[in-house]
């Protein structure tokens, strides 16, 4: 099992997962996490099984439906029914997680509190601003300022490979500056880690780490729902708040 992490993170226990270590077949092929892309469900219980064993975590989802709702878990959610798109852990061992194939994951992180949050955004979500809503969800949750949370925006398509319609490009132009589009007028393509930094910035954290993994690019590592036309699997990210403080014991 492959699963890459973020510098910025790393007092938390978290990771974004990869195709590496599972048991589905193709088209799935190998660490399959999601539920409803046609694959055996006792496969996917499986790789969801594996997963828990080399992180010693357990999952609190969503049912991911493009919006910015934000949920708080209450516990782990092996079939979710809550429609949500961010969700946020404040309980040690307990990973907020959330699954993609091309959108972007944003984990979270408060280094005060420990609490943490896991944000799907693919172009809707990130137009609607579900980064920003985790991000006020998480400072409400937990007291503690943006300024002072940890992001890091894992693998997703990329700007060299997210052609978009001109009207999209200009939506998000105008939304979150010139900055986010990429390439001529006739095939523009959106970067949607940069619009999510910008979002970032915007509801006021200072820390944003970019992975710059593009899972188009990528055919051996990562599942990517525009690349291999919709029939492809899911990889997680997640997040979970440390087990001692993640400042540490005092010197
Ligand atoms: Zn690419």
């Amino acid at each position: 099992m492959e699963i890459l992490e973020s510098r910025l993170l790393a007092r938390f226990p978290h990771g974004f997962t990869t195709r590496a270590g599972g048991v589905s077949p193709p088209p799935w092929d190998g660490l399959n996490l999601g539920d409803r892309v046609g694959d055996d469900p006792a496969a996917v219980a499986e790789n969801w099984r594996r997963l828990a064993a080399r992180t010693g975590l357990a999952f609190a989802r969503v049912r991911q439906v493009h919006g910015v709702r934000v949920v708080v878990a209450a516990g782990e959610d092996a079939l979710p029914a809550v429609e949500a798109d961010a969700i946020v852990s404040r309980r040690p061992g307990l990973a907020a997680c959330v699954s993609v194939a091309d959108c972007v994951p944003v984990l979270l992180a408060d280094p005060v509190s420990g609490g943490v949050a896991a944000v799907h955004a693919g172009w809707r979500g990130t137009l609607a601003g579900a980064a920003a809503a985790a991000v006020r969800a998480l400072s409400r949750e937990t007291g503690t300022a943006p300024a002072r949370l940890l992001a890091a925006i894992g693998p997703s398509i990329g700007p060299c490979c997210y052609e978009v319609s001109p009207e999209l490009a200009g939506q998000f132009e105008a939304s979150l500056g010139a900055g986010v589009v990429r390439g001529g007028a006739g095939r523009p393509r959106l970067d949607l880690w940069a619009a999510n930094e910008a979002a970032l910035r915007g509801a006021g954290l200072r820390a944003v780490e970019i992975l710059g993994r593009c899972t188009a690019c990528e055919r051996e590592r990562f599942f990517s729902h525009r690349r291999d036309g919709g029939r492809t699997g899911r990889m997680a990210a997640f997040a979970a708040p440390p087990a001692i403080s993640p400042a540490g014991p005092v010197p």
